[in-house]
């Protein structure tokens, strides 16, 4: 029987090889259905799968969205004028 902690050791292994060929390497092929077959049986593992799912595709997302061109000259803008502000404060 496999038991949780290894399983949960593995999700993220297990979540990088549905899409990347070499991080499913790192599990054996029967490993891999043994922990999805204790995944499919554990209310718990199932809850951690869905939860690194989730921060997976957050980063993701992340990754995916640009910034905009004008952004560093928008937070370089926004320090100038709080620098500015607080220079006024303590005067
Ligand atoms: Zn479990």
């Amino acid at each position: 029987m496999v038991s949780c902690k290894i399983v949960e050791k593995n999700i993220d292994a297990m979540l990088d090889g549905r899409t990347d060929k070499s991080a499913k390497k790192s599990i054996t092929a029967k490993n891999w259905k043994i922990f999805n077959k204790h995944l499919s049986s554990c209310e718990q593992c199932q809850k951690s799968y869905k939860e690194s799912e989730n921060v997976k595709k957050a980063l993701g997302i992340l990754r995916m969205r640009e910034c905009p061109p004008d952004l560093e000259d928008n937070i370089k803008k926004r320090i100038a004028e709080q620098e500015a502000r607080k220079k006024h404060c303590v005067r």
